[in-house]
């Protein structure tokens, strides 16, 4: 083919940036943004690259590090070096998905990352080469009927590629196995577990403000969705109450969003008693365990802590049945239950219609409600001025060989978000 294809070492510019009040923990790293440390200077642009990906080749398997090439973008795609990632529950949810249709393998699996433009496609003028992004899982064409409505964030160009296997546009995929060329399927429009990718350019939003990676890395799903819960779909009132059922960083990033708007009392339900402690630091109030209740049903003892039922009822477990749960625990006559868990399966879900009756809603939302390119860049910032926690989600990090172990604490719950880091 007479393609040279190159190997390519990724060199980051780190220092320590020191936000005011910031402790040693706070500290983070900012990559260098100016483009003359990407393509141009190494001469990947329009060339696939080898390069490590964390390969799951099995359902439950632990990810298999190899190397394989990445196809140079299309038109309208972007390239993206992998700067750090993090693992979130839907990322273990696919991984164990062992039949079809979402059995795909082999695969690469992780979608919240933040990275740098290592090239772009035809057709491409938002981002360009050096330019500090975040590969997004939700699409924002910002052009379509939904993505100019204010009614919610669905983006209906991309509506039915989700959760495609391949590129967004034309399904194919742009990873191979570096030594036999056999072909391996995307995730979610990202596959982030792995030093370079291919993103549409309608799932990237660029970062332009001084945030360190790993606290911007958050920002590409988990804590959005959760901060975006009680924001933007929610719209929390000052004074009112709220239950979160699941604190792990989509809970706790909902009881985040939810103290910020002024929320007086934030439940918090989860099956680990560890939870309470570190939710205390997102501002959640009053903890219930389920497994403690014996045999009265949850949905009493929230009310009873909630004075009749809760104003804003969250579940951010993913199972139908605490979906039922955290409806039941919402107030009648107004009491709004928000839906950010994935299940497994889509489960129907059981409700009540006299309840609905009665005055309670029921919404869902993926990335909390917020359109990814426009609402992002506004936590970051958020971040910056000292108006929203990001340090405490972060509770080990690790190098890139080691994301089995990012794997493990999570799924033994003894993680918020383990930072993987590509080039350590
Ligand atoms: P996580 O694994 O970090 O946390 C889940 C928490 O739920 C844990 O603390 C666990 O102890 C608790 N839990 C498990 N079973 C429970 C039960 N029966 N009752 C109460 N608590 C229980 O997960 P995460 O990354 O925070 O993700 C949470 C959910 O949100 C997952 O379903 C994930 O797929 C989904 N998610 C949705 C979106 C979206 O766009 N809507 C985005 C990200 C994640
Ligand atoms: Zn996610």
């Amino acid at each position: 083919m007479g393609t040279r294809i190159m190997e390519v070492r990724c060199r980051l510019i780190i220092f320590f940036h020191n936000r005011k009040g910031s402790t040693s923990q706070n500290r983070g790293i900012i990559f260098q943004t100016s483009s003359s440390m990407e393509s141009n200077a190494s001469g990947t642009a329009g060339k696939p690259i080898r390069c490590r990906a964390a390969v799951c080749r099995r359902a439950g398997e632990p990810l298999v590090m190899e190397e394989i090439q990445v196809e140079p973008p299309k038109a309208w795609e972007v390239r993206i070096r992998i700067v750090c990632t993090s693992i979130c529950h839907t990322d273990v949810t696919f991984w164990k998905m062992d039949s079809a249709p979402f059995a795909l393998f082999p695969r690469i699996f992780g979608h919240e990352a933040v990275g740098v433009v290592e090239s772009v496609g035809e057709k491409v003028e938002e981002v360009k080469a050096g330019d500090t992004v975040l590969p997004v899982f939700w699409s924002n064409c910002e052009k379509c009927r939904d993505c100019e409505s204010s009614r919610g964030n669905a983006c209906s160009v991309f509506a039915n590629q989700r959760p495609g296997s391949g590129m967004p546009r034309d399904g194919t995929t742009r990873f191979s196995g570096a030594n036999d060329g056999e072909a391996i399927h995307h995730f979610l429009g990202v596959s982030s577990f792995c030093e370079y990718t291919v993103v549409d350019v309608a799932h990237v939003v660029k970062i332009s403000s001084p945030i360190p990676a790993n606290r911007a890395c958050l920002l590409s799903c988990g804590v959005s969705t959760g901060v975006g819960g009680a924001w933007k779909v929610a719209d929390v009132e000052p004074g009112s109450s709220v239950v979160i059922f699941g604190l792990g960083v989509v809970g706790l990033a909902v009881a985040e969003g939810a103290r910020r708007r002024g929320a007086s009392k934030i439940v918090g339900v989860d099956l680990n008693p560890d939870k309470f402690e570190i939710g205390k630091k997102f501002g959640i109030t009053d903890f219930v365990n389920p497994g403690a209740c014996g045999e009265r049903p949850i949905s009493e003892v929230i009310k009873e802590m909630t004075d009749g039922g809760a104003d804003y009822s969250f579940e951010c477990v993913g199972l139908a049945s605490v979906m039922a749960d955290a409806f039941n625990s919402s107030r009648e006559g107004g009491g709004k239950t928000v839906i950010l868990g994935v299940e497994m399966r889509g489960a129907p879900l059981s409700l009540g219609s006299y309840e609905i009756l009665r005055g309670r809603t029921v919404v869902g939302s993926f990335f909390g409600g917020l359109k990814p390119k426009s609402d992002v860049p506004i936590l970051a910032q958020k971040y910056l001025d000292q108006e929203l926690n990001l340090d405490d989600f972060i509770t080990q990090e690790v190098s890139f060989q080691d994301i089995n172990t990012a794997f493990d604490l999570l799924l033994q719950g003894k993680s918020l978000r383990c930072i993987v880091w590509m080039d350590r």
